[in-house]
Parts: C-alpha cells; sequence; structure tokens
C-alpha cells in the first residue's frame, strides 16, 4: 500500500476554478437544483424562463413621429364572422380581445367567446382606423389605435379621420423601448 507522499512544506491546494458552494441567500441556486442525479429528465424541470420576451417598442420615423408597424391581412371568413358578430351581438371589446386584458368596470362591449386568432387580426385592424388621441406622440407600446393614414399619399377620403397625419415620413428610422432608449431600424 502506497500513499502519496506529502511533504509539510507542500502549501495548501490552491482552488484556480471557483467551486461551486451552494448559495444560501441568493437565488441563484435554481440551477444546481435543476440537475437531476441520473439524468432523469423528468425531474430536470428548469425553473428560469425559457424564452426571453422580446421587449415591446414603439416605431418612430426620423422626426419621432409615430408610425403603425405593418399588420398580416386577415382572411375573408374572419373579417366576415367579425362583422356579424359585431352586428348581431354589438361592438367587441378592444381591451379584451386585443391585450387580454379589460379593466373597464361594467365594460359594455362584448368579451366573450373569445375570437380566433385571426378574428383578433380582423379586430386590429379596424382599431388602426380609428385615430389615437395622442397621435403621432404616442408612445404606448400597446396601443392599437391608428397613428398613421392608412391609405396616404392616395387617400381619396374627403374628411378623413387622419388629416393631420397626411404626408408624415414613413418610413420607420428607429425603435423606441419605454426605458427611454431607442434602436436604429436598418432601412
Ligand atoms: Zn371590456
Ligand atoms: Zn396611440
Ligand atoms: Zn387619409
Amino acid at each position: 500500500m502506497t500513499l502519496p507522499q506529502r511533504s509539510k512544506t507542500q502549501p495548501p491546494p490552491v482552488s484556480t476554478s471557483p467551486t461551486p458552494t451552494p448559495s444560501v441567500t441568493s437565488g441563484t441556486g435554481t440551477s444546481w437544483a435543476t440537475v437531476g442525479k441520473s439524468g432523469t429528465v423528468e425531474k430536470n424541470i428548469s425553473i428560469a424562463p425559457k424564452k426571453a420576451t422580446p421587449r415591446k417598442y414603439v416605431l418612430l420615423n426620423a422626426d419621432d413621429q409615430r408610425l403603425d408597424e405593418r399588420l398580416a391581412r386577415p382572411d375573408k371568413p374572419a373579417m366576415d364572422s367579425l362583422h356579424d358578430r359585431i352586428t348581431n351581438r354589438g361592438k367587441v371589446c378592444n381591451d379584451f380581445h386585443l391585450l387580454g386584458v379589460c379593466r373597464t368596470q361594467h365594460c359594455p362591449f362584448s368579451h366573450e367567446p373569445k375570437l380566433t386568432a385571426m378574428e383578433q387580426l380582423a379586430l386590429r385592424h379596424k382599431a388602426r382606423n380609428k385615430l389615437c388621441s395622442s397621435y403621432d406622440e404616442c408612445r404606448d407600446t400597446e396601443c392599437y389605435w391608428g397613428h398613421v393614414c392608412p391609405y396616404d399619399p392616395s387617400c381619396t377620403y374627403g374628411v378623413c379621420f387622419f388629416g393631420e397625419m397626411h404626408g408624415i415620413d414613413k418610413r420607420a428610422a428607429k425603435k423606441w423601448f419605454p426605458d427611454g432608449t431607442t434602436e436604429p431600424v436598418a432601412a
């Protein structure tokens, strides 16, 4: 039996890499806690959020005027079914259907049943046809109203709701974030 010889002058082992000492106070212990002992998949549940939610932003032109991000087109059946529903059961609640929550007490608009994704898109287009009361200065990332005339520069409405917004530069120049920072948009 041979034991490695240890001289009394040998310095104590210096740890070159940080030792994963279990943290008692901080909340960083989740990653250690979730590692399964023998690779059992079902126990290896990550507590950390899986995907980072994209930061919400407002699209601005070079003059800091709010623009409206292009929306996909809803299909005809969804536009029809939304129209039928509004005709038969009254207006639907934009907050409830587009933001997922309505904070209006005794909201007069229709909540249930929920709209399909395509009907939501049709409703989003509908909301865009109404000019936002904050105009081009709106910085509400959740705002579903319109900020730019959808028909400009060939708008044929004699009296357009968006008249004041006609002719603005509709090229997106930057993204504005609620913390006040901006990020240039590739032309
Ligand atoms: Zn509502
Ligand atoms: Zn707005
Ligand atoms: Zn117009």
